[in-house]
């Protein structure tokens, strides 16, 4: 994929279904319909996939993304479902509701896409097209909103493409969606949470339940400080990170990027070519990996603060900060 795609509209039929499941497969961009809003379309499991994702959306942060599936078979391959989930998965799917569920040890969602989290959000979406190129795909495609980061989510092709045109590869395009607002957001780790309202009713959901949802909206707020008790919402390292240091000091493993400095001890590279999308797919897997080895303290090479870089560097700074 060039860095310029040309956008091609299709609309939506049985050939358009097959081009944009060939795309994705390519790790290319596809907005398609949902009942909710268009949604940018990427393959779940393709690192850098995703990382192009969040460079055309513009995001200048990683939030854990929605991985989309056409049925809840295909969902209990990736999270481990309890007795609510299965009760608001047979209630509510295919619809407008977004479950959060620990994903299972083998789950093949890349790490970018989860923001490093051991937990992962699911939605069957209620949409002909959406589900014809999810079964025509047979791999999760997570999909935000199809706008740029900022602008307001897109009901229409041609808001996908006032917004994106040059950025994605293709539109499916299927008329306008029937809700005009996202999912509702429902976690299912401990006690049910509602992390965002949406287009599914609290109250339906609570019915469904059989007792009250827990609010957790403040979460979801990039700013918001955690408060106690709450899923966080992106992947804090043991280790303590020393931002854009230019060689690993006695005791310091090495998170490199680009051409790294002579040394011997433990190194990770995000990126040996200094590419920003792969260094984003690295990313969190690479923090992770750091903590598996027990790496204590940590040298972080300077990271561009361009495309994607603002973003890698944002989820840097997070992850440098001091915690309580
Ligand atoms: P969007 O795809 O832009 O509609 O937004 C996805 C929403 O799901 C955001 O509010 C995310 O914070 C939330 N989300 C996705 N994955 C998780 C997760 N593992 N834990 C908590 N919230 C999540
Ligand atoms: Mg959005």
């Amino acid at each position: 994929m060039t860095a310029e795609p040309q956008t091609r509209v299709l609309p939506a039929g049985p050939a358009a279904i097959d081009t944009a499941a060939e795309c994705l497969a390519a790790g290319g961009l596809v907005a398609f319909p949902t009942e909710t809003v268009y949604g940018l379309g990427a393959d779940a499991t393709h690192g850098e996939a995703v990382a192009r994702l969040y460079a055309a959306k513009g995001r200048p942060a990683f939030n854990p993304l929605i991985s989309h599936i056409p049925d809840a078979a295909a969902g209990r391959r990736l999270a481990l479902f309890n007795a609510d989930a299965e009760r608001l998965a047979a209630a509510f799917w295919p619809g407008p509701l977004t479950l959060v569920l620990p994903k299972r040890p083998d789950c093949p969602v890349s790490s970018l896409a989860l923001a490093g989290l051991d937990t992962i959000a699911l939605r069957v979406p209620a949409h002909r097209t959406a589900t014809a190129l999810l079964t025509a795909f047979g791999k999760p495609v997570v999909a935000p909103s199809a706008n740029r980061s900022g602008h307001v989510s897109p009901t229409l092709a041609a808001h996908v493409l006032a917004d994106l045109r040059g950025r994605i590869d293709l539109i499916l395009d299927d008329g306008p969606c029937r809700v005009g607002v996202e999912s509702t957001v429902v976690a299912l780790i401990d006690e049910p949470t509602l992390l965002r309202p949406g287009g599914l009713a609290r109250t339906a959901i609570e019915a469904a339940l059989g007792r009250p949802l827990k609010d957790a909206a403040a979460h979801i707020d990039e700013e918001a400080p955690l408060a106690p008790g709450m899923l966080a919402s992106h992947y804090a390292p043991n280790a303590k990170l020393r931002l854009n240091a230019a060689a690993p000091r006695p005791g310091e493993a090495l998170l490199a990027f680009g051409r790294a400095p002579d040394f011997t001890g433990t190194t990770f590279n995000l990126s040996p070519r200094g590419d920003l999308v792969e260094a984003a797919a690295n990313l969190f897997s690479q923090l992770r990996a750091l903590d598996a080895v027990g790496a204590a303290a940590v040298a972080v090479m300077p990271v561009p603060n361009e495309g994607l870089g603002e973003a890698i560097n944002d989820r840097l700074a997070r992850a440098a900060a001091p915690r309580p």
